[in-house]
């Protein structure tokens, strides 16, 4: 199975109703022309049910930045994956750096996210990366490895090649500082020899990983041009209809 090109767009905690459909609906034209490009934008959780109109006809994704691990019942303040669906969400990010550092969510949550997502038919892009000092002291293989296995631990067999990952050096989030693209398509490729390891290689060959990390307008097309990566999460630079129109153009 051919592997399928998403470029996202993490808006974090950004955009008030009126910014984010201004920016949704300038997405639009460039998307046209991209028949084979995947364009997923994923707001505020509050943002989506407005979202769901602005990404109608025309091809554009709609994701979550989070949901609970359970579909329903007495967890205050949580997103059930189960109302996602019923709003339109067809991606949910889970494991995020910011979710796993700011809030504490260990290996195990984060599968059991992705577990509860794929039961709902919403696709879990699966945040791995290293902290700089992991990277500085050779431990960030085993840190991502880790984490991709505490994932398939968790996630019955049937969803082993539902899921999408998205290679984040902690380093390189809103630092400006971008991984290299070969150090950039070196560990998708170890991700996805991973894959091919615990889940057979039809997973791992048809898995979209897709590198984050101060993606932007001038390194996208390099990035893209990767063996192994297939694809873009942006934080920052999707916050501007100029700038992620860019990354977009680079497919
Ligand atoms: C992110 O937070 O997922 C991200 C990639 O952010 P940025 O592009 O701003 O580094």
């Amino acid at each position: 199975m051919a592997r399928k090109t998403i470029i996202a767009g993490n808006w974090k905690m950004n955009l008030l109703p009126l910014q984010g459909e201004e920016l949704a609906l300038g997405l639009k034209e460039g998307l046209v022309n991209k028949p084979n490009l995947e364009v997923v934008i994923i707001p505020q959780t509050a943002l989506i049910p407005l979202a769901q109109d602005w990404v109608m006809d025309c091809g554009m994704q709609l994701g979550a930045q989070n949901c609970s691990n359970n579909l329903s019942g007495a967890y205050t303040g949580e997103n059930s994956p189960e109302l996602l669906r019923a709003f339109g969400c067809t991606y949910c990010l889970v494991g995020h750096s910011e979710r796993r550092e700011i809030f504490n969510e260990s290996n195990e949550f984060i599968g059991q996210k992705a577990q509860t997502l794929i039961s709902m038919n919403i696709t879990p892009i699966v945040c791995v990366g290293e902290s700089l000092e992991e990277r500085e002291s050779n431990k960030h293989i085993d840190k991502i490895l880790g984490q991709i296995q505490a994932v398939f631990d968790q996630v019955d067999q049937e969803g082993w090649s539902k899921m999408v990952f998205a290679y984040e050096p902690i380093w390189a989030i809103g630092t400006g500082k971008t991984a290299s693209k070969e150090q950039a398509n070196e560990i998708h490729q170890i991700i996805r020899q991973h894959i091919i390891k615990i889940a057979g290689e039809s997973a791992g060959k048809s898995a979209s990983i897709l590198y984050g990390g101060s993606a932007k307008p001038g390194n996208a097309k390099e990035l893209l041009n990767q063996s192994d990566i297939d694809g873009l999460l942006v934080g920052g630079a999707s916050l501007k209809v100029e700038d992620f129109s860019k990354i977009i153009e680079a497919f």
